[in-house]
């Protein structure tokens, strides 16, 4: 830390992503992102844009957002275009949180969150998910906080129905409440459709995971008109061009290929079937989890082992240095033969370690 680091920042601990090795070809399943390249489409459109790169991007985002809006059926004041969804997620911290008004979210979720909360100066309360790692919509009636949920939760994969999000959002209504749908199309349900509902709730969502354009950063919130106002505020008074050009033209050509998002969740959704399968017949315990990514536990190796042992052997998953989760580790779903060959290699180890007991 430099000597003029301010105070304010001194104390931050900041998010880790997960690891992006760049050493070795490692099959890849530690943090979410799709294992299909984007339409052949997008690829175009980047290299379309690309040639007026000397050129600032619309800062209104107006065809994107029109697009959206048509594809959410939702008007376009709804919506708000962000770097990612992690952007927008830190401008609902920053617009709808402040000392008089913490922010609440489960203990064991998207481990952003905290820090969010933290950069922003804003107290925050970690409201304990059940032991079966379920959210109990019950505690979080009359919070008097804005809360934070993710649906279906990170890294547990469960989702939560819609009713239960509605006894949150009406058990609430002088706060506002984030559903955070970064893995919704894998197998969860929108409430996006709610937002006309309840003035009090703000959906993100990202095409980090179902669209295949993590490396491109776009994500966006939709709710009432008032709350997106509030967010553009924080947007115009931090980076009004927020979305580059390439970005934005690739956003477009994503939304004209929902056909070919749609099949790969498909493709997804069974490949989590076949792997959730295969390791419970290796005796892993796992959540019911929605998402494109599988959280498990085995009761013969523990979960830093064997993330370690399968990084030794070319495979990336995501351990959890938290208590209540340490046991388990976080799987993304890859294609079928990258599962296939998670679930031999599994295998092999656990052979080994009952050979050693
Ligand atoms: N929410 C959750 C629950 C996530 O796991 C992630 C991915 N790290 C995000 C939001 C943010 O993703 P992105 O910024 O790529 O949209």
């Amino acid at each position: 830390m430099s000597r003029f680091f301010s105070d304010r920042y001194a104390r931050l601990t900041p998010y880790t992503p997960g690891e992006q090795p760049q050493d070795m070809q490692y099959i890849k399943l530690n943090t979410n992102e799709s294992p299909f390249p984007p339409p052949a489409a997008v690829c175009s459109a980047v290299e379309e844009a690309a040639k007026s790169l000397q050129l600032y991007p619309d800062p209104d985002c107006k065809k994107l957002t029109a697009a959206l809006a048509e594809q959410y059926q939702v008007d376009p004041k709804e919506i708000l275009l962000t770097n990612g969804s992690d952007e927008v997620l830190n401008f609902a911290f920053m617009a709808f949180c402040s000392r008089a008004c913490p922010a609440a979210f489960p203990d064991i979720t998207y481990g952003f969150y905290p820090v969010f909360a933290a950069l922003n100066q804003i107290p925050y309360t970690e409201i304990p998910l059940k032991d079966d790692f379920t959210i109990d919509p019950a505690d979080y009636f009359g919070l008097r906080k804005t809360i934070f949920i993710a649906n279906p939760n990170a890294p547990t994969g469960i989702a939560l129905g819609l009713e239960q999000i509605e006894q949150i959002l009406s058990a609430n209504p002088g706060n506002v409440v984030v559903i955070d749908e970064a893995y919704v199309d894998f197998g969860a349900e929108s409430c996006i459709p709610l937002i006309h509902k309840y003035d009090n709730l703000l959906v993100t969502q990202t095409f980090s995971k179902s669209r295949s354009m993590a490396g491109a950063r776009l994500g966006f919130g939709i709710g009432h008109p008032a709350l997106i106002e509030d967010l553009n505020t924080i947007k115009y008074s931090t980076n009004p061009y927020n979305i580059n050009r390439t970005t934005m033209a690739a956003g477009i050509a994503s939304l004209a290929a929902q056909a070919e998002t749609d099949a790969n969740c498909r493709t997804i959704a069974q490949n989590r079937q076949y792997a959730a399968e295969a390791l419970k017949e290796l005796g892993f315990t796992l959540t019911d989890a929605k998402s494109n990514f599988l959280f498990a536990a085995h009761p013969a190796i523990g979960g830093k082992t064997l993330y370690q042992k399968l990084k030794d052997r070319g495979i990336l998953i995501r351990h959890f240095e938290l208590p209540r989760i340490r046991d388990y580790n976080r799987i993304t779903i890859g294609t079928l033969p990258q599962m296939q060959h998670l679930i031999r290699v599994i295998r092999d180890l656990l052979e080994e370690t009952h050979e050693n007991i």
